[in-house]
């Protein structure tokens, strides 16, 4: 029987438990405070923005919602972030990306003060998880930590595969998998699309991270029995649905499945842990900003 891991149902658990960290914290009258900002017009962006004030919203962290002209200079982007790393009562700052052509993504990660990098973007921040001593782990790997967690994978001494090297999802999946700490231990290869015979490479994992953004390139003749599926792509697909298009991941679900020990499916996988390890780090920057100490999940 293969596992179909419900990442809706670990996120929930992983924000019902937040709870006391955040009841921690009212105790010593400090509401977690995120501030998104916004620079565009696209309706995905838009979407996703509006889902993380919702999240917010739901377990009684504050959310600022900071909109700024797409068209407008990118000092304007600047100076908004300078003011909310200013701004006492915000713990966290989440630049939705991307950003409009004519603003450089880098300067405006390097211009978050790292305490409130909740994505965990900043080099300062990037370079602490390299080094093992994680600050904020960006939400999706993390996700998928805590994702294999519940389903009881270890990954200490696995072979796991990553198909994708982004600095948001396939690096730090790569890192936080290979570090010498609970949840990681894993040989860990990384596949690019300069990658050669990836299908040898997917098929001697026994741990599979697929983040292309490819629609469903891997399937079930490049995976091994037994092994276990992460796929992280959303990938709209024209679809006669009533939007006219459907949402598929990275994997050839129905192929894959009859491989895979346990599968994520797309979607209700990976996406729910994603935005639920954004809550858990604005708490845990709140409990830094506010020097209350935590529990997290
Ligand atoms: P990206 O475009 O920044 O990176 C894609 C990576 O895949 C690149 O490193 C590229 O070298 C590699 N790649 C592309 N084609 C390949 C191929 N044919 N073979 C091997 N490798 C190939 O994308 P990203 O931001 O890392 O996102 C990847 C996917 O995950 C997208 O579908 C994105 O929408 C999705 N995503 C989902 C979540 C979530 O919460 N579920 C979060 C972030 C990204």
């Amino acid at each position: 029987m293969t596992e179909i891991i419900d990442g809706n149902a670990v996120a929930q658990r992983i924000r019902d438990d937040l709870g006391d960290a955040i009841t921690t914290l009212e105790a010593e009258a400090v509401t977690p405070t995120l501030a998104t900002v916004l620079m565009s017009d696209d309706p995905a962006s838009e979407t996703y923005v509006s889902m993380k004030q919702d999240d917010c919203a739901e377990v009684g962290i504050e959310a600022i919602d900071v909109e700024i002209d797409p068209d407008a200079p990118a000092q304007e982007l600047y100076d908004e972030i300078d003011r909310l790393n200013a701004d006492d009562n915000v713990d966290g700052i989440l630049v939705q990306m991307p950003v409009p052509d004519h603003v450089d993504k880098q300067p405006v990660l390097r211009r978050i003060d790292p305490e409130k990098d909740v994505d965990g973007f900043h080099p300062e921040n990037v370079g602490r998880l390299v080094a093992g001593d994680a600050r904020y782990k960006p939400c999706t790997p993390h996700g998928i930590q805590k994702l294999l967690e519940a389903v009881d994978v270890d990954p200490e001494g696995e072979d796991a595969v990553i198909v994708g090297r982004s600095d948001i999802v396939g690096k730090p999946m790569a890192n936080l998998l290979m570090q010498k700490a609970v949840g990681g231990n894993a040989t860990v290869t990384v596949c690019h699309s300069r990658t050669d015979d990836l299908a040898t490479k997917t098929r001697a994992a026994d741990i599979v991270v697929a983040a292309a953004g490819v629609p469903e390139m891997i399937d079930g003749s490049m995976l091994s029995e037994g092994v276990v599926v992460i796929d992280v792509g959303i990938n709209r697909v024209d679809a006669e649905t009533e939007k006219g298009y459907e949402l598929v991941g990275d994997v050839d679900f129905e192929s894959a499945k009859q491989k895979a020990a346990a599968i994520t499916p797309v979607p209700g996988g990976v996406g729910p842990m994603t935005r639920a390890m954004l809550l858990y780090n604005t708490v845990k920057a709140a409990g830094r900003h506010n020097d209350v100490s935590v529990s997290l999940p």
